[in-house]
């Protein structure tokens, strides 16, 4: 048996998105710069996309930038909401993804920034408390706190962190990229001004995704070159990437209800039957349903073999998952995430991250391979 549960890191790409894709690139293979109609056929796809996307968030499509995915959107968003605004002061947390964590440092080591971490607690809540202290002696700061991490699965409260921002004239970017297409986002009602999407998160392909820029905050071009993206982003569009795009957006919005209902499931039996059968086991991050990405479980096991010998067995029995243990040696191993709310680095943990094709029976697989392993290394 074959068992995909590293959703988290990427989703297969849905037959309809795919199928969708290869009409386009097929058949409207014309530069969407190009003005006879070939070209103009491409554009038109590119502009119903973004029509379809902007629907879907309640905002406006000129609010959204088609970017090569999370990471690019989450590095235009930090230096050029920071740049373009004259913002002195950033604020983030330790368990924020690399692309937001690496750029922010980078601008601090330039000397561009000073950077403050609000601190986090156990299971990678952010403490607004202390949010708001930095928020309050800071003169105009920039907020990068992701809606829900990627390794842990605990949901930050953005509709908060959006009322402080307001409250103390700062702005607000949230990495949103592991909850788009997995949780409504009302971008009319929400105070953020800068919100990310990467499509092979939400079972549309790879190397494309968005950024979405609230009309209150001003950036300038963030890729020199064509006329591109309203003269923001030069380059020449990745048209069937963008059709596959927001048709997974479509699909995603269209069944919500119905694949939260499934993936919560799983991961509740998940939860069950790990403690019922596997003694010692311990979760990272939160797990409540209200507080927890449906799609993810982080679990940390008592085998006293290293985490990747743990992850390496479950490979051989043909289960994709992934993680890492927190750092023992000091040295730069170890998942960040699980170092900054002190995990325990004796234990391994392992990401389980679901999909709507996961099912009952990948589960009851996975469970009695973690409880074979885990009893032959006790
Ligand atoms: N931010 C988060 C929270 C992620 O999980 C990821 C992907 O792992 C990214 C950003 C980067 O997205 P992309 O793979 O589209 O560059």
């Amino acid at each position: 048996m074959r068992v995909y549960f590293d959703n988290a890191a990427t989703t297969p790409i849905d037959p309809e998105v795919l199928r969708e894709m290869y009409k386009v690139m097929e058949n409207q293979y014309g530069n969407p710069s190009s003005i006879h109609s070939h070209g103009r056929e491409a554009r038109a796809l590119i502009e119903k996309s973004r029509k379809t996307i902007a629907n879907l968030l309640h905002t406006s499509p000129s609010e959204l930038f088609f970017t090569s995915g999370g990471t690019e959107a989450d590095n235009t968003a930090i230096r050029c909401g920071i740049i373009d605004n004259g913002i002195k002061h950033a604020i983030s947390s330790r368990v924020e993804h690399h692309a937001v964590i690496h750029t922010l440092e980078a601008m601090q080591k330039a000397g561009i920034i000073k950077l403050s971490f609000v601190d986090v607690d156990r299971k990678g809540n952010v403490d607004y408390n202390h949010l708001e202290e930095l928020l309050k002696s800071n003169e105009r700061s920039f907020v990068s706190l992701m809606h829900a991490n990627n390794e842990l699965g605990t949901i930050n409260d953005i509709e908060r962190i959006g009322e402080l921002c307001e409250k103390y004239n700062s702005i607000f970017h949230s990495d949103t990229v592991q909850t788009m297409g997995h949780y409504q986002h009302d971008l009319s009602k929400l105070k953020v001004h800068f919100m990310v999407c990467s499509a092979h998160k939400l079972h549309g392909p790879k190397g494309i995704g968005f950024l979405h820029v609230n009309h209150r905050v001003k950036i300038k071009p963030f890729i020199y070159g064509g006329a591109q993206e309203r003269n923001m982003r030069g380059g020449t569009e990745n048209v069937h990437g963008i059709v596959g795009l927001a048709k997974a957006l479509e699909i995603a919005y269209a069944n919500m209800e119905e694949h939260h209902k499934h993936i919560q499931g799983l991961k509740t039996y998940m939860i069950d039957q790990l403690r019922e059968n596997v003694q010692g086991i311990d979760f990272n991050g939160e797990v409540h349903p209200d507080k927890s990405l449906y799609t993810v479980l982080n679990v940390s096991f008592p085998c006293n073999e290293m985490a990747d010998m743990l992850l390496f067995n479950l490979d051989i029995a043909g289960i994709s998952a992934s993680g890492g243990s927190a750092c023992s040696s000091g040295t730069d191993i170890g998942s960040h995430v699980l170092n900054a709310i002190g995990g325990d680095s004796s234990r391994p943990s392992v990401r389980f991250s679901f999909s709507k094709y996961s099912t009952k029976n990948e589960v009851d697989y996975t469970v009695a391979k973690l409880k074979e392993l885990c009893l032959v290394s006790a």
